[in-house]
Parts: C-alpha cells; sequence; structure tokens
C-alpha cells in the first residue's frame, strides 16, 4: 500500500516516509501507564496523540495491531526504591493487585470518556514473567549480563564494545560510562550504567516471583522488550512513549533487544512531548498533575471551571505531538467555543443549499487535509482547515458561497471522517445517549399521535404498550402527551 504518510523518527532525528515492514499491516506498540494511581491528564495526552496516529493508520486503511501495556509491577525509578505498587498497597494494607486492578479499571473508563479506542492486546507485565526470566537469561548466555548477589545487571561496557548504546537518545556512551560517581557499597552493579534485568526482592518486598537467580522481580525495561517482541514480532513498526521514556527506558529496551534477539527492533520510534503547566512538565510528584477527573469537576486549585473530555481532547489535538503544549483556562475555554463552532459547522452541513456551481474548491480542501495528517499527523493543521469549512459552510447558508451536490456528499463525508474518524471528537450533547434516547420516544409519540388522527386506535395503543414494556410510561394529560421512565 502507498501512502504520502511521512513521520518524524526520533532515532534518526529525521522525517522519514512511512513503509511499514509488512504492509498492509502495521504493529504499533506503545509504554501504557504504571497502574499505582489515577493517571494524569499529561499522561492522557500522550495516550490521546497514539489514539490519533492509531486512528489515521486505520483511516489509511492499514490493519493496525496496536499493543499497550499495563505495568503492574517492577517500575522502579532507580536501582534502589521500592516499587511503585507495592508501595501503594503496603502503604494501604491492601493486596498489589487490588491497587491494579483499581488504577486499571479507572484508565480505562478514563480512555473511553476521551473516545480513545482500546489497544488490540493489552498485556501485563506479570502475566509475562516466563518470558522475561527467559531473555533475561539469553542476555546472561549470551555475556552480556551478569548475577549479582542474586540480581542481575545488563553489562553496559560489554554491549558498548560491539554496540551502539545511546543510539536513540544521543546519550554520550563515552561520558555515561566515565561517571565517576562512586558506586556505593551497597551496590551490586559493576559498573553505574548498568541497569537492572532482575532484582532479588527484599524481605519486607510484597510483589515477588522465583527465578533461576533469587526471589525476586524484573526490571522495568524489561516487559516492553519482551511483549512487544511476543504480540507484534522481533522487528516491528513503530514504539511509541512520552519523550521522558527514551532515556533510559527505551534506551535499555535496544539494547536487551538485541542483546537478546540480535535484531534491530523497531523501524520507527515516535515521541510525544508533554504537557506542561506555566510551562513545568505536570508531573504529579511535583503537585502538578491534575487528573482527568479534577479536570471534568473543575474540583482542582488551577481550574477555574469544569472541562468536559472532548474539550480537553480537541484543546490536546490544537498542538502538535510534538510540541509541547501548555495547559490554561484561557486556552481550555478557547477549545471549548471552537469544539462548539466545528460541532454546530457539522450539523448544518447536511442542510446546506445546492447550487449548479461551486464557488468552493472541495478537493483542494481535502487535499489539504490528508497533507496535513501526512505530514507527522499535523492535526493542529487539520483543525485550521477544518475551521475553514466551517468558514464555508456558514458562508453557503448565507448564500454568498455555493456548493453542487456531488461537491457537497464529498465535503460532508470528508469532514465527517476527519473530525469523527480520524480526530475522535463526539457530540457530547449526544454522547451519553440521553438526547437520542428522548428523540426517538418523542418521534414513536408524533407516529401514535398520527396514528389517532387516522383513527388506527390498534396501531396508537401497540406505541403505547412497546414504549410500556421498553420502560416508559405514557400519560395523555389536557396539556399533551407526556412520558416518563418506569
Ligand atoms: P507512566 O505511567 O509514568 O509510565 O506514564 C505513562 C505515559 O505518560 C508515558 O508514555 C509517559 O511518557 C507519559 N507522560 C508522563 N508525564 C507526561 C506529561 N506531563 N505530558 C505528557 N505525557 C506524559
Ligand atoms: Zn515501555
Amino acid at each position: 500500500m502507498q501512502t504520502e504518510l511521512k513521520v518524524y523518527n526520533t532515532k534518526n532525528r529525521a522525517i522519514e516516509r512511512f513503509e511499514p515492514i509488512n504492509p498492509p499491516f502495521v504493529g504499533l506498540y506503545v509504554c501504557g501507564p504504571t497502574v499505582y494511581s489515577e493517571v494524569h491528564i499529561g499522561n492522557v495526552r500522550t495516550f490521546t496523540s497514539f489514539d490519533l496516529i492509531y486512528r489515521y493508520l486505520l483511516h489509511l486503511g492499514y490493519k493496525v495491531r496496536y499493543v499497550r501495556n499495563i505495568t503492574d509491577v517492577g517500575h522502579l525509578l532507580d536501582d534502589t526504591s521500592e516499587d511503585k505498587i507495592s508501595k501503594k498497597a503496603r502503604l494501604e494494607n491492601i493486596e498489589p493487585m487490588e491497587v491494579v486492578q483499581r488504577y486499571t479499571v479507572d484508565f480505562h473508563q478514563t480512555m473511553e470518556k476521551f473516545n480513545a479506542l482500546p489497544p488490540s492486546i493489552e498485556p501485563t507485565a506479570t502475566g509475562h514473567l516466563i518470558e522475561q526470566i527467559e531473555l533475561i537469561q539469553t542476555i546472561v548466555d549470551k555475556g552480556l549480563a551478569y548475577e549479582s548477589n542474586g540480581s542481575v545487571y545488563f553489562d553496559v561496557l560489554k554491549y558498548s564494545e560491539s554496540h551502539n548504546y545511546g543510539e536513540l537518545s544521543g546519550r554520550n556512551v563515552d561520558e555515561l560510562l566515565s561517571n565517576t560517581r562512586e558506586l556505593d557499597g551497597q551496590s551490586d552493579k559493576k559498573h553505574p550504567a548498568d541497569f537492572a534485568l532482575w532484582k532479588k526482592a527484599e524481605p519486607q518486598h510484597i510483589m515477588k516471583w522465583n527465578s533461576p537467580w533469587s526471589v525476586g522481580f524484573p526490571g522495568w525495561h524489561l516487559e516492553c522488550s519482551v511483549m512487544s517482541t511476543k504480540y507484534l514480532g522481533k522487528q516491528f513498526d513503530i514504539h511509541g512513549g512520552g519523550m521522558d521514556l527514551k532515556f533510559p527506558h527505551h534506551e535499555c529496551e535496544i539494547a536487551q533487544n538485541k542483546a537478546g534477539y540480535d535484531e534491530e527492533p523497531v523501524k520507527y520510534w515516535l515521541h510525544t512531548n508533554m504537557l506542561t503547566f506555566n510551562g513545568k512538565k505536570m508531573a504529579k510528584s511535583e503537585g502538578t498533575g491534575v487528573t482527568p477527573r479534577e479536570m471534568l469537576t473543575g474540583d482542582h486549585p488551577l481550574l477555574t471551571q469544569s472541562y468536559s473530555a472532548m474539550t480537553i481532547r480537541f484543546f490536546m489535538l490544537q498542538a502538535h505531538y510534538r510540541s509541547t503544549l501548555d495547559f490554561s483556562n484561557e486556552a481550555l475555554q478557547a477549545a471549548e467555543k471552537g469544539l462548539k463552532r466545528l460541532m454546530v459547522a457539522l450539523d448544518t452541513m447536511s442542510d446546506l443549499p445546492t447550487s449548479d456551481s461551486s464557488s468552493v474548491d472541495v478537493d483542494d480542501l481535502i487535499a489539504r487535509l490528508y497533507g496535513a495528517m501526512n505530514d507527522d499527523f499535523n492535526s493542529p493543521i487539520a483543525i485550521a482547515h477544518l475551521f475553514e469549512a466551517v468558514k464555508w459552510t456558514n458562508l453557503i447558508v448565507d448564500k454568498k458561497e455555493t456548493i453542487t451536490e456531488a461537491d457537497k456528499i464529498r465535503f460532508i463525508e470528508t469532514i465527517h471522517k476527519f473530525v469523527i474518524d480520524v480526530l475522535g471528537l463526539k457530540n457530547e450533547a449526544t454522547s451519553d445517549g440521553t438526547e437520542t434516547i428522548d428523540g426517538l420516544v418523542q418521534f414513536a409519540l408524533e407516529l401514535r399521535q398520527q396514528a389517532k388522527l387516522d383513527k388506527n386506535y390498534a396501531m396508537s395503543d401497540s406505541i403505547r404498550d412497546r414504549l410500556k414494556a421498553i420502560g416508559f410510561e405514557i400519560k395523555d394529560g389536557k396539556d399533551g402527551t407526556t412520558y416518563t421512565p418506569i
């Protein structure tokens, strides 16, 4: 399949033509959340960016297998700190798997509100311990990892003799390796740059498993190497995540894959930029992590009002995924207005009057929409073109521009596809179904009224009884017919 899609490959620091390894299939792996707390709105931005990318690839006709993992163990920021999930379980005196379950469900509900499509496969780290132990063993057997006091470390120095550690992040391996920071006496590592593949558990550690080396737990980077390989193969098309994962997480992933499987794992590395507040990265640890729940209720000191999930989604898509996006009430309010204007125009389009000729160039608009998205998923430019379509809609209604019936059909179809399928926006007024149901019941009541006027009482009674069976009580009063859910 040939498309004009170009993507920015972080690894080569260049825009490249997108050519999947085995078209029309595309393997997409995105690092998922660590489920020890509610996600913050910065995390949602990253997953929304990949939702846009996934949706556009589907729109282009690719058969995408989208794998997004759940990190439910072993997420250590450094090799000495406690696993975040275990810590939360210990503090709340509950099972670690209760923590995992609670926040996995919460994450799914959140992403559904933001209208993100679910991934094709959502594997968990704890569900792939056997595979992780196997990969460690392979790397040890190849002499690129060593055991030390029950823990196993990746030997960065040894690996660097034949590979380029730092190839993704651009870190200079000599600098990393010449790090003179003294290893404290407690460390089992040969070198500070080495990273853990397996950690022996301290007695108080809750989440631990048997392994050939000790009762312990896997290092954080390992799960993604193992799960991407298992579900997408040793070489796959796209690997994504937030920019903060480039180093050490993704750098270590590449090293593990090359050491274990002797293959370059990923063709295109895509990294999303950070959501900031007042220019600072949104991070829970610094008190700047606003959760989706707080955004939807407005219950946060940084917020002057609540915002709907679609407003937030639209706000996020108005920035390119590789740009930082600064969070402010003013920008969100502007997004709220803009989205409303877009959705109103979408409704209006179906009633546009048509003429013998078009003064607007629909083909050109369509080409520009694809041009924007093909340019590394440039959603802000695509949205700017959609607002041109809004402007045209209003001008055609006012008879200041014209459109033919054939152009109108393509115009509506394209704008709907971009707004609904690609950007994943929806009309929130009807999104919980209330207005839709109300509209359908009112329609049934109109039919019943007509049946009565036609003296077709069998039909009018049947409509009343069917509505009752579904759960709506119909009452005829002097002010007209009303209904109440039973
Ligand atoms: P974590 O649960 O910390 O592993 O994060 C899940 C995803 O959210 C990762 O891809 C991170 O890179 C991404 N992420 C974390 N903080 C932010 C932020 N402030 N803005 C955008 N993405 C973020
Ligand atoms: Zn990962």
